[in-house]
């Protein structure tokens, strides 16, 4: 498995599918270990990652390994990755060619790795494994039945952590309690699997 993503991973240290090779400073492959039954989708680089080539590394990727540490996760039980590899400059929101050049790396993460629960974390992710099933806010904390082209993986989308550095509110129903219940909640169902 690890020969595996090891070979992915070069071929994406080379690849020039889309515009974004031109500006990277690193490519940003993945985080964590490589037979994990939990897999995180981010988004894309931002400015840390493409700096030190690992995902969610800056502010963002530290608020997030704080939720993950709150039920007792950490990188040695998941894999992370994004649905680009690439940073967009200025961190701009991936565009449809640059989802499309890079998708065929994260099915491969996907194919070989074939975790049992899948979170997507932020609309960019959600869109390219459940497209057309509503906004983040809707569909965040509830289970979907992921098809063939997860394996059949459990998939929760979940607010990305950006969103939540700008939502700092951590009342009841707010964007940050929310997200502290549907972390409770991935543990529960991670604690059921064989
Ligand atoms: N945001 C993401 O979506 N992914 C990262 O790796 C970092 C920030
Ligand atoms: Fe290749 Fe993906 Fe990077 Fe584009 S973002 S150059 S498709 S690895």
């Amino acid at each position: 498995m690890y020969e595996e993503l090891e070979q992915i991973r070069e071929k994406v240290l080379t690849c020039e599918k889309c515009a974004l090779c031109k500006t990277r400073t690193n490519i940003v492959f993945s985080d964590g270990i490589p037979n994990p039954k939990l897999m995180l989708i981010g988004e894309a680089p931002g400015f840390y990652e493409d700096q030190q080539g690992k995902p969610f590394v800056g502010k963002a990727g530290q608020l997030l390994d704080r939720i993950f540490a709150s039920v007792g996760f950490s990188r040695k039980d998941i894999y992370i990755c994004n649905t680009l590899k690439c940073r967009p400059p200025d961190n701009r929101n991936p565009l449809p060619d640059e989802k499309e050049a890079c998708w065929e790396y994260l099915k491969s993460q996907i194919d070989i790795i074939k975790p049992q629960i899948i979170l997507l974390c932020g609309n960019v992710a959600v869109q390219s494994i459940l497209p057309n099933i509503g906004g983040i806010t809707k569909i965040r904390g509830k289970w979907y039945q992921g098809g063939d082209i997860v394996h059949g993986a459990k998939l929760m989308p979940i607010f990305h952590p950006s969103y939540l550095l700008r939502n700092d509110s951590r009342e009841k129903g707010s964007p940050k309690w929310l997200m502290w219940q549907d972390i409770q909640e991935i543990k529960r169902e991670y604690d059921k699997l064989g």
